[in-house]
């Protein structure tokens, strides 16, 4: 059922090329990951060596929340300023609701998070975190300026489009033994949970219903509900929008 509902919406060009190019960059974030996880915790003992040794029993009940975050001791304090210290986008909006400050000292990946977009609360490892969010950290975080990343910012910058390549296997897509250990399939599932969650958080942001909002709530329940195989994967997210909606919905004129 499910590889009979995949080879039909693979039938779509453009389907298949957001596979291909999402695909990409699954490989991309593979290949990252073990080096900036090395870069990460080297970072994060660093800045705790800068820690001054009398603060480092202070009890700590700090939380964050969205993009502020006013330290409640002194630990979290010197955190934030440090954290600060080494992000590009000092200025600009930090999602410090991804981090949970009292872990800040003993957990190098709530550090991690302060350098990404948010909605990664609850992303507790590299392992959870898409290709998207580590282009970001390793964009944000100074860290990574010894290294030249001018081709993670042209990533960051462009438009995908993948051209259809005959060269590839007969079906358009590298076979599974070629790339990784994950099957088109759940490429798939994985890719649309990444759009799912991004298209939430930007409405979340907006923290307004529009017609446009509206419009694409409906295509994705549609494609869903022409997807059978998809929609029993992805009922909680919708159930997720239409609390949402229910939540902001102020305009007339607007319904599912
Ligand atoms: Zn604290």
């Amino acid at each position: 059922m499910a590889l009979t509902g995949l080879l039909q919406r693979l039938n779509s060009m453009g389907y298949k090329n957001w596979i291909k190019a999402g695909h990409c960059l699954l490989l991309l974030k593979g290949s990252l990951q073990e080096f900036v996880v090395s870069e990460m915790k080297t970072f994060h003992r660093e800045l705790r060596s800068k820690i001054p040794a009398a603060l480092q029993n202070s009890s700590c009940q700090c939380k964050a929340t969205g993009k502020t975050f006013h330290p409640g001791c002194p630990v979290c304090a010197e955190w934030k300023r440090l954290i600060l210290n080494h992000h590009t986008n000092r200025n600009g909006e930090i999602h410090w609701g991804n981090c949970n400050p009292s872990l800040w000292p003993t957990n190098y990946w709530e550090v991690a998070k302060a350098y990404m977009p948010r909605g990664h609360a609850d992303k507790r490892g590299p392992e959870l975190c898409d290709a998207s969010a580590i282009l970001n950290l390793i964009n944000a975080c100074d860290r990574f300026r010894r290294f030249d990343n001018s081709k993670v910012r042209a990533v960051l910058s462009s438009d995908w489009f993948v051209e259809d390549c005959d060269h590839y296997e007969t079906d358009g897509l590298p076979s599974r033994e070629e790339t990784t250990s994950l099957s088109v399939y759940e490429v798939e599932k994985q890719l649309i949970q990444q759009l799912l969650e991004e298209t939430y958080f930007q409405i979340e942001d907006k923290n307004t219903w529009t017609q446009q909002d509206n419009d694409t709530l409906q295509a994705i329940k549609k494609f869903l509900s022409d997807n059978e195989d998809l929609h029993s994967d992805f009922k909680a997210d919708l159930v997720r929008f239409e609390s949402l909606y229910s939540h902001l919905t102020f305009a007339e004129g607007c319904s599912l």
